[in-house]
Formats: C-alpha cells, structure tokens, sequence
C-alpha cells in the first residue's frame, strides 16, 4: 500500500498548476495551511493582506470541497505543526512549493531536518515563480545585479512549460483541524470594507480578471495610466499563488503578447525581487549599497502621518495614498510617486513606507516590495539614481492628464479645472472659491515645497557621499 502524504499549501493557494498536487500521483494526502506568524516574524502579514488571505482560504477550502476534498487549518509554528501532522498520518513525505523569504528558508531547513530525523522528507517544487533563483548565473557564474542581461537570460531560457492540469480527484485524509475564524485573519475595525467591491480573492477570482484585461494587447500605451484599468491588477492573486507565473505568462502569450512584450518584463521584474532576495536576504531591512547605510535621514513622524493618510497637499500623492488605504492597491506609477515623495522630498527613510506598503497592500510581497523601494530610493540594485526626483505635479499632469484619477479618490477637489487640478496652491481665489474649496481647510497647502524638497534631497545625497 503506498504510504500517504502531506501537502502543505503556503503561497500557493490554487488547485490548477500546482506541482505539490501533481507530485502526489494519486496518493491519499493531507491537506494543509499553517499560519505561522512567529516564523515570519516582523514579515507575518500585514493586515491587508490577512484579509485576503482569509478570503482565499475560504475560497480553496470551497474549491476543495467541490471535489470531496477539504482542508486542515491550523496555527502556530511550523516546525511543531507540520512533522507532528506528518507522524500523526503516517506521511513519507511532505510537499509544498519552495518559499524565498529568508526567514521561511531557515524554517524549511529546520523543517527537514526534523522530518529527515524520523525517516521523512520534504520535497519543495518551483510554484511561485518561474525559475529557482538559484539556478540563474552570469557568465562568470555569479547572481545577477542588473536587471536587464537578468531578463535577457530569462528570455533566452525559452518559453515557461505549459501549467499543469488541475488534479481531476484528490483523495484527502480526514483530520480535525481549526475553523477558519480562528485564524483571526479579519480586522476588528472594519476598515477592509470597500475591498470587496473591488476583489474577489481566490483562484475563481484569478482567472475572471485576466479574462476581464481588455488593455492587455495595449498594454504599452496604458499602463502608465492611473485612471483607467490600463494593468492587469493581478499582483494580489500573484502574491498568494492563486495563479501562477507560468499560468500568467501562457494566458498573456494565449492572447497574442509575443517576443520579450513590456508585460512578460514585468513578470520578470518580479523574478528579478525574488534573485535579489534570494542572494542579498538583507535586502529588506538594509540597502544594497553600502554608501547609503549613513544616510541623514530625517524621520518626522507628522511628515509620515500626513503621506500615509494621504494629506500632503499633492493632489497625485494624495489620490495614491487613499487608493493604496481604501481599495488595498495603488497603480505602479504612483507607487512610484508616493514612494519618492517619501524619501526624496519628506526625507524619510524607506523601510518607514516599505513597513506602511506591508501593512496595507493587498499584494504585499517580501521580494518585490522592498527590491522597490531600494529601487525609489536609489540604494538598490540596479536603482533609479538618487538624485533623479519625481516632480509630483509634472507626473500628475503626464500620467493623469484629464484629472480621472485625482477626481476619483481626492474627491474634494474634484471641482477645480485640469489646469489647477495637480497643484491647487496655483489656482486664484476666484478659482478655488468656485469649486468650494478653502485651501488649508478643505484640502491641505503642500507640506513641502517643492524646490525646497529637491534641493533639500540633493544636499542630503551630498552629504552623504562626503561622509562616503
Ligand atoms: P501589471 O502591470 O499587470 O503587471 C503584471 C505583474 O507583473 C504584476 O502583478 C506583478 O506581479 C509584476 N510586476 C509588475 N511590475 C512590477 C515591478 N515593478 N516589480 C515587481 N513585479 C512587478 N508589487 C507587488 O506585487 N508587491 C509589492 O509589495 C510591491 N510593492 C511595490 C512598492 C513600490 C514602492 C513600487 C514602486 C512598486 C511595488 N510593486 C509591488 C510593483 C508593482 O507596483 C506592482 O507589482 C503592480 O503595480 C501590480 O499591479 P498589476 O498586477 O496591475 O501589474
């Protein structure tokens, strides 16, 4: 009789192309999720994403259920749970898609051990990403630091192998496990509420908004475009696996995207987070770049408040902070904004809106989160360099041009003309008075001024290249 198995779901929430399944040919297995929130430590998920975690878990368990299968929930650490799970079944063997986040790598060598120690294994498969990061090496056989030979190199692999079918039966072990709510994943304040109207997590949902991306095969003329559904708006099903990369990618080349298109390269920007992770595991907590660990800083605890409510007086900035806390996302050109409005003109460090993106993206992701914000900040790999400073109302008036976007989410100003709209400060009063607005009391005056902001930045990367 061949001995069971136990799978472990973690970042893979989704029954179509998930090689844990598919390795089970036919064995009876246990089903199981583990919320390990001590492992992850300062990482464990932020509370945006806990509402969605709830919300696919709910959905897989249902999903599972569908074809008589269920799943065991559990919680605390894993290195407790998943061999005590093991031994109480019999398992010869656990499964799950490999995890890149530093610490899930030491729990999982942890872990194996543990299982190895009693005659078990652990076998992880490449689920979440397209190609182990490990295996990917320059010329000279080092990681890459670059992202364009990086994607180079990925392109020249050739094309991702077709996902795999959704197991047409799964045959689960029954083993008490917790319900979902006392996993305590949703808020106690209700402010996740608008999320549904704009997501349906799980895997149902995953494959209803690629079929729903119209502006795919437009996708080099839209994406830079706030105020219209111009991306995908996949990140947050990416993020727990209800899709895959590969899926993605085959989905993108089903709808007629060829050659290296701009939207297989984003797919490898996030490839690209995962190779940095992988090989620089400080990356979220420290720059890549040395000369920036003596940055002057100047951390301002208003200054923060007033960005992470979305109270800057820059209407761009603003629109994408009350999107990012209202809807749990924010269109990549303004995260680009926000991010360097932040560190730029605020001078604040970037682990502080690295840490507040964690809480409250719905996508929030180690690897490309923070490989990001080196990105913005200019201490990454490969980085944008510091002294490049986003102008917040010429980025308004480029990439949100009749205002859509703006109007949407900054809805007190939605009165003033185009012309005014990205910087009110400039409108007569006659203008303002028009469109109801008292500057200072309606909508805040900047908190920084722009040239000052710029100059103030240019002097802090002066300063800290004399120190260098
Ligand atoms: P699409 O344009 O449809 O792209 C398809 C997929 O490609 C995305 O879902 C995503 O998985 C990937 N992708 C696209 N752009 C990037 C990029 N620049 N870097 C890495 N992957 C990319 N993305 C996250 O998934 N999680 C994060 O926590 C995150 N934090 C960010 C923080 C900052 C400061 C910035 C500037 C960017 C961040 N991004 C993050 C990258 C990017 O903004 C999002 O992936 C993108 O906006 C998701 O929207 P979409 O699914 O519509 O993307």
């Amino acid at each position: 009789m061949t001995s069971p198995a136990l799978v472990w779901f973690r970042q893979d929430l989704r029954l179509a192309d998930n090689p844990a399944l598919a390795a089970l040919d036919g064995r009876p297995a246990l089903l199981v999720y583990v919320l390990d929130d001590e492992a992850a430590g300062a990482w464990a998920h932020g509370g945006a994403q806990r509402w969605w975690l709830h919300h696919s878990l709910a959905s897989l368990t249902a999903d599972l259920a569908a074809r008589g299968a269920s799943l065991h929930l559990a919680r605390g650490p894993a290195t407790r749970i998943i061999p005590q799970l093991a031994t109480a079944i019999g398992a010869s063997e656990v499964i799950a898609g490999r995890l890149y986040e530093p610490w899930a790598r030491s729990r999982d060598a942890a872990i194996a051990e543990a299982l190895q120690a009693e005659g078990r294994k652990l076998s992880l498969h490449t689920s979440s990403l397209l190609h182990e990061p490990h295996r990917i090496r320059t010329g000279t056989g080092k990681p890459y630091s670059v992202y364009t030979p990086f994607s180079r190199a990925l392109f020249a692999l050739g094309e991702p192998p077709p996902p795999l079918p959704t197991p047409a039966r799964i045959e689960t072990l029954a083993h008490p496990g917790l319900p979902l709510e006392a996993l305590e994943l949703l808020p106690k304040r209700d402010w996740a509420r608008e999320f549904p109207q704009h997501w349906q997590p799980g895997e149902a949902g995953a494959a209803a908004r690629i079929k729903a991306f119209s502006l795919l095969n437009r996708y080099d003329a839209t994406r830079n475009l706030p105020g219209i559904p111009g991306t995908s708006g996949l990140s947050p099903h990416l993020r727990f696996g209800e899709i895959s990369p590969r899926q993605l990618w085959h989905a993108a080349r089903a709808a007629g995207v060829t050659g290296d298109a701009t939207f297989l390269k984003e797919i490898l920007w996030r490839e690209f987070a995962y190779h940095l992770l992988w090989h620089r595991p400080e990356l979220p907590e420290a720059p890549l770049q040395q000369s920036f660990a003596n940055f002057p800083w100047q951390p301002d605890a208003k200054l923060l408040r007033a960005w992470q409510r979305g109270q800057t007086g820059y209407p761009i900035v603003d629109a994408g902070m009350r999107q990012l806390w209202r809807s749990g996302w924010m269109h990549n050109r303004v995260r680009m904004i926000t991010a360097s409005f932040l560190v730029k003109h605020l001078l604040q460090p970037w682990q502080a809106g690295e840490a507040w993106f964690w809480d409250t993206l719905l996508d929030g992701d180690l690897a490309s989160n923070a490989a990001s914000w080196q990105w913005v900040a200019g201490c990454g790999a490969d980085a944008a360099p510091y002294f490049r400073v986003f102008a917040p109302v010429l980025q308004g008036e480029k990439f949100d041009a009749d205002g859509a976007y703006v109007r949407r989410w900054v809805p007190e100003i939605a009165g003033l003309p185009d012309k005014f709209l990205h910087k009110p400060w400039e409108a007569p009063e006659i203008i303002l008075r028009g469109a109801n607005i008292r500057l200072g009391v309606d909508y805040p005056r900047p908190v920084m001024d722009h040239g000052q902001g710029r100059a103030r930045a240019l002097a802090a990367y002066a300063e800290m290249r004399g120190a260098a």
